[in-house]
């Protein structure tokens, strides 16, 4: 009997695509695979043609990703304009679906244009849904998963199920998601009424403070590492006299020392040299060790 036919995929597929273009340090070899869906029954009938062992990487704008320079052995699936349904999903307002490839910026605006408060931090964060419940982002005290009630997830077998917090391993810039977990399709976020505009104004005042203590613009992925308990990787860093320091097109930020940035010419061994140096100096001088909120993956460049 003939093998049923594949089933036609009408989103992007590359090969040899390099991650260097997807990322926002713009370092990173090449995927053997990459996939950007049409839409989400495109994503689901691509998952299901993936063979059981395929390594799998989900990107959103990357901005919170170092690939090594010899890339990445397997799949890589960008939610990059793709899954980006937005709405308000409760006849009083008490609810936001948002599928996964949407931008945290309209997350937050769409919000704040609905008069529903909760979702404001997430204004200054250049990365998506899907991103931001991986990571758990969060800033002023605020985190992803602080409001979500349930998230939509997809598992390796094609199942796809609506869960809450209690299925997953929440902590600071940290998930752990169930056995055979393949990625996040879409998230339900409890709001409540904006009625006096006061966190649309939190709001602005947080992008402003943004703007001004952190280099905004350049290629970054914001902050390198966690925090340490009870103190800030970035005072740290500064007090072991690091800022400026540089390794190749890498260097620390002079306005945060928590951030590195790249120059052209950079390549991604030049920023995890710099993140060992760092871990390096700052446990010799303080004692604490610091440990990178990054996710770093993929190979070696061959020497
Ligand atoms: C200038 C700047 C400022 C920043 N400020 C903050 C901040 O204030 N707070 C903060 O927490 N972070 C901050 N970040 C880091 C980053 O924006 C966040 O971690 C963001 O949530 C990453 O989203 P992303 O879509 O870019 O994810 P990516 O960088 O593309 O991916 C990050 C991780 O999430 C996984 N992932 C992505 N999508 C999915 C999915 N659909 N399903 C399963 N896994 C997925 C990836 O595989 C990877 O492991 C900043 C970055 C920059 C450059």
């Amino acid at each position: 009997m003939a093998e049923p036919m594949p089933i036609a995929i009408r989103g992007l597929v590359k090969h040899d695509e390099m991650l260097s273009r997807h990322t926002s340090w713009r370092v990173g070899g090449p995927a053997d695979r990459y996939f950007e869906p049409a839409d989400r029954e495109d994503l689901l009938a691509f998952v299901e043609q993936l063979p059981s062992e395929e390594p799998v990487l989900w990107l959103g704008l990357g901005s919170n990703l170092l690939v090594r320079d010899g890339g990445f052995r397997g799949t890589v699936i960008s939610l990059h304009g793709a899954l980006d349904e937005l709405r308000l999903d409760a006849e009083d307002g008490s609810r936001i679906h948002a599928e996964a490839g949407v931008h945290c910026a309209r997350l937050a605006k769409f919000a704040g244009r609905a008069s529903r408060a909760g979702l404001g931090f997430r204004a200054g964060i250049p990365g998506t849904v899907g991103g931001a419940l991986a990571m758990n982002a969060g800033a002023w005290g605020g985190e992803t998963w602080g409001a979500v009630e349930s998230v939509e997830a997809l598992f390796r077998d094609g199942r796809v199920e609506w869960l809450t917090s209690s299925a997953f391993g929440i902590a600071y810039r940290t998930v752990s998601t169930p056995p055979d977990f393949l990625g996040f399709l879409a998230a339900r976020f409890a709001v409540t009424a904006d009625a006096d505009g006061g966190y649309a104004q939190a709001t602005r005042e947080s992008l402003a403070k943004r703007k001004a203590t952190q280099p905004v613009g350049k290629p970054s992925a914001g902050s390198t590492f966690r925090n340490p308990p009870g103190d800030f990787a970035a005072r740290l860093i500064e007090a072991c006299g690091l800022k400026g320091h540089r390794i190749g097109g890498a260097l620390v930020s002079q306005q945060h020392a928590n951030f590195i940035l790249t120059e052209d010419g950079a390549c991604a061994a030049d920023v995890e040299t710099l993140i060992h140096h760092i871990v390096h100096v700052v446990k010799a001088q303080t004692g604490i060790e610091l440990h990178p909120e990054v996710k770093v993956v993929g190979e070696p460049a061959h020497a």
